[in-house]
């Protein structure tokens, strides 16, 4: 999650006109695939695996730091391992390179494509485990499962996980630049995962309200597979403060999952979701404490198994 100041875009613009991607049914559809559950000691075992890496390079994996591409690195190769055509899209900010890492699922209809991203780089100021590493290896894990499983989807499957993020959503907004119009028409939606395990959760998805059409089909699907995981999902306005918001730009209907930043959590949600009220979502946001101890582990379990069946279900 960008911080405020660094918002670059404004939601909601439309700019282009989302061309509907007519298909239809295979006569040979089989009955709907299931996702797996989604383990979330794995989940953690990558988060341990970005926290060393933050330690082994000056305690952080930011945008121009060695442990950015170490972060990198570690995905691509386990992305690669498992079947996925990986892609290393470079760009420049500040005067260093900046990386994103797209990932595709050989298969499906690549004229109607489902993306699911979320960024990989942390602030300077601390390892960035909760912002963004819960999103990045909730992604990461996601992604295996449907190479794992065999799972065959209709829609094309493509991950990204973004670069410069928190420099003003740098990496994404250059993706969404380096695509043409067809391109941009190809992607039936795009999914965002932000900070999925905020020490002092909150259950957050997306409001479609002012977004392209599509965008509310997105934010069902998420908010049901979360009251399916026994949590009741307020919707929320992100604002441009994350990487959908170059395809909100470019007309592409999108939706997310956020647990919180520094905002604080009222009386109200303290009684729905548990945690501290008075007390921020993520009290170690942006800060050296955003470190494997500041991931509640409930919602990053429940949100990854949101997350993996929301993929299936809008891919199928
Ligand atoms: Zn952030």
């Amino acid at each position: 999650m960008a911080a405020a100041a660094a918002m670059a875009l404004t939601a909601g613009g439309l700019g282009l006109t989302q061309a509907t991607a007519t298909t239809t049914a295979p006569p040979h559809a089989a009955a709907a695939q299931a996702a797996p559950d989604i383990s979330v000691e794995k989940v953690q075992g990558h988060l341990t695996e970005l926290q060393k890496i933050a330690e082994a390079n000056g305690g952080n994996r930011a945008h121009g730091e060695p442990g950015y591409k170490a972060s990198v690195t570690y995905l691509q190769e386990k992305l690669e391992a498992a079947g996925f055509t990986t892609q290393v899209q470079e760009f420049t900010e500040g005067g260093a390179t900046g990386y994103n890492l797209v990932a595709d699922l050989p298969g499906g209809d690549e004229n109607n494509v489902l993306m699911a991203g979320g960024h990989l780089d942390s602030v300077t100021e601390g390892p960035g485990i909760n912002d963004n590493g819960t999103g990045s290896a909730t992604l990461l894990e996601t992604a295996l499962a449907a190479a794992d499983s065999g799972y065959k989807p209709t829609k094309h499957l493509r991950f990204a996980w973004w670069g410069a993020e928190e420099l003003g959503l740098v990496g994404s907004t250059e993706y969404v630049k380096s695509l043409s119009d067809d391109d941009k028409s190809k992607i039936n939606s795009y999914l965002n995962f932000d900070m999925t395990g905020s020490p002092n959760p909150g259950y957050f998805v997306y409001d479609s309200a002012n977004e392209p059409e599509g965008s509310a089909d997105v934010q069902k699907t998420l908010t049901g597979f979360l009251d399916e995981g026994g949590v009741e999902a307020e919707a929320t306005d992100i604002n441009g403060r994350s990487d959908h918001a170059a395809f909100s730009e470019a007309g592409i209907p999108n939706g997310g999952i956020f647990t919180g930043a520094e905002e604080i959590k009222t009386e109200a949600q303290a009684q729905k979701w548990g945690g501290e009220a008075g007390k921020a979502f993520d009290p170690c946001y942006h800060a050296d404490c955003d470190t494997t101890e500041n991931v509640d582990e409930k919602a990053l379990d429940v949100n990854a198994d949101a997350i993996a069946k929301s993929v299936w279900k809008l891919s199928e």
